[in-house]
């Protein structure tokens, strides 16, 4: 089923209550199309007021149906949305592709994600239990996991669909009601995703969206003492910011922050297996993803053929609307354009190995860039150590195990980590070495199933989402005691 209008829902409202609504004093954002800059809508600037309204929704819904429900039955309406969603696959994707300028392939991908989550978080709702604990004579001793209460979530715009559908499916399993803030610069897929969720049964206040500023909405929603848990993707400053706010309430966070995820391969290592993830995990979503494997670090008798190989892949790459449905769409926007090549521009001392093409029916005005890869670049140039979040990535040659174990463990990130060998004992050191919230054997991402705990370490952030993990994130533990002699 498609859509004829790709905005099916009035973006300039918020979600509060069950209830659209426009923000208060109706004051609204731009919203920005990245493949050609022009403008797609609007969308509402929610504040303080429309926070707490959204706050105080939430804590209705706990206080009603909502919080008495049991597992089964929210399960039940978590598999509903997750079947709706996979309905309107077509619908999300163009209007994530004109949000976010992914290609329409990516896109899709993530709309299937968002309903996976859905559906792993319906079927798992009713499966997480407390336990028993053998004690004193005389007593019964048992434990309860209960929702935190009111969640809030702070979303970006690169993922926009899979950081819903994991965090949100999952505070919602465990009997949370949530707040969430969508990114200004992308926020047309949670709106339709509230709006499906609704259109399913969800009951009104267990899911809010207030759309805004970082520094208005987003401020508001880790400051406000009525919220119980916080769960934040996207940038190290933002989050330490996030962390600070909740602080002052005593309110716990999950931080995703961003990381410079290195795979090292090996001489033994099969290179026509490693090749397509070598290349794809740094230049998938346009480098703009927390995981993307931004250094490739490479054993010395591999690395020239390693590197002829990326820049023969680097030369295929196309770049152009999200549309077009090429490999890399657009930047999230122009000013991430300037960053990104405030980077490239660092990189001048250093040998451009590959380069991709903007393809000529790319506007002027969208946000492009050059997917580019560097070679032969120290460990300890900033193009090595510092999140890019565009299509760049660096090549760095390494001799020996442990000279690569001290170069991927070398920046303050700690996200994600990928070895490519043959050597099964090195495989099993490396994976217990390797400083990083997920490590892959062999592959990079696993397919990026909802089913694997996600999180990092270092500045990457702490606290884990995705798989079962996220259901014992979103919820807390009480210790029953019984004392009947
Ligand atoms: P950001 O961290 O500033 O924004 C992410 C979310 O936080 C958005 O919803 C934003 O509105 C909100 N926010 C901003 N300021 C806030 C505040 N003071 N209090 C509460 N919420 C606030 O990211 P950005 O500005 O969109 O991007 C900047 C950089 O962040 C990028 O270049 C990239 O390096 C990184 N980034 C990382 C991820 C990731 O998944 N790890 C995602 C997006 C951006």
């Amino acid at each position: 089923m498609t859509n004829p209008n790709p905005i099916w829902f009035d973006p300039t409202l918020c979600l509060i209550g069950g209830e659209w609504r426009s923000a208060t004093g109706g004051a609204t954002l731009p919203l920005v199309n990245p493949s050609d800059g022009t403008a797609l809508c609007r969308i509402a600037r929610g504040g303080a007021a429309d926070i707490d309204a959204a706050v105080q929704a939430a804590e209705t819904a706990l206080a009603g149906d909502w919080g008495r429900m049991t597992a089964l039955e929210r399960g039940r309406i978590l598999t509903r949305i997750g079947q709706r969603v996979l309905e309107r696959v077509e619908d999300l994707a163009r209007l994530e592709a004109m949000d976010v300028g992914k290609p329409l392939t990516q896109a899709r991908a993530d709309a299937v994600a968002l309903a996976r989550y859905c559906e792993f978080y319906g079927g798992a709702a009713d499966k997480v239990h407390g336990e028993t604990i053998p004690y004193l004579e005389g007593y019964t001793v048992y434990t309860l996991r209960e929702p935190h209460g009111v969640t809030g979530h702070i979303v970006p715009w690169n993922y926009p669909m899979q950081i819903i559908g994991r965090s949100v499916g999952a505070a919602l399993a465990m009997g949370n009601a949530c707040v969430l803030k969508p990114a200004e610069e992308a926020c047309l897929t949670a709106l339709a995703f509230a709006q499906i969720a609704q259109d399913a049964g969800l009951p009104a206040g267990a899911l809010n969206v207030v759309p805004g500023l970082g520094a208005e909405a987003g401020a508001a929603l880790s400051g406000h003492a009525g919220v119980h848990h916080i769960s934040f993707t996207g940038s190290v400053a933002t989050g330490a910011l996030v962390q600070q706010a909740a602080g002052k309430n005593v309110v716990p966070v999950t931080l995703e922050l961003g990381g410079k995820s290195p795979q090292l391969v090996f001489d033994d290592a099969d290179l026509d297996a490693a090749m397509p993830f070598l290349v794809n995990a740094g230049i998938q979503n346009a480098g703009q993803t927390c995981s993307a494997s931004s250094r490739i670090l490479v054993q010395r008798g591999v690395y020239e053929t390693v590197k002829a190989r990326m820049a023969a892949a680097y030369g295929n790459l196309t770049v152009g609307p999200a549309n077009e449905d090429l490999r890399l769409g657009p930047l999230i926007s122009t000013r991430q354009k300037e960053i990104v090549e405030g980077f490239l521009a660092k990189g001048a001392d250093l040998e451009i190995a590959g380069q991709g093409q903007i393809v000529e029916t790319a506007p002027n005005a969208g946000a492009y860039v050059f997917p580019t890869l560097f070679a032969d670049v120290p460990k300890e140039h900033l193009l090595a150590r510092d999140e890019i979040f565009g299509p760049v990535q660096v090549l760095i040659p390494f001799d020996s195990e442990e000279e690569a174990l001290e170069i991927a463990n070398g920046t303050d990130y700690g996200l994600v980590a990928s070895v490519w060998t043959r050597d099964g004992g090195r495989q099993m050191r490396l994976a217990k070495r390797l400083r990083a919230g997920q490590v892959f054997l062999n592959n990079y991402g696993a397919g990026g199933g909802v089913e694997l705990p996600f999180g990092g370490t270092g500045k990457s952030g702490h606290g884990r989402e995705k798989g079962f993990e996220a259901l014992y994130g979103f919820s807390q533990l009480k210790t029953v005691a019984a004392h009947h002699g």
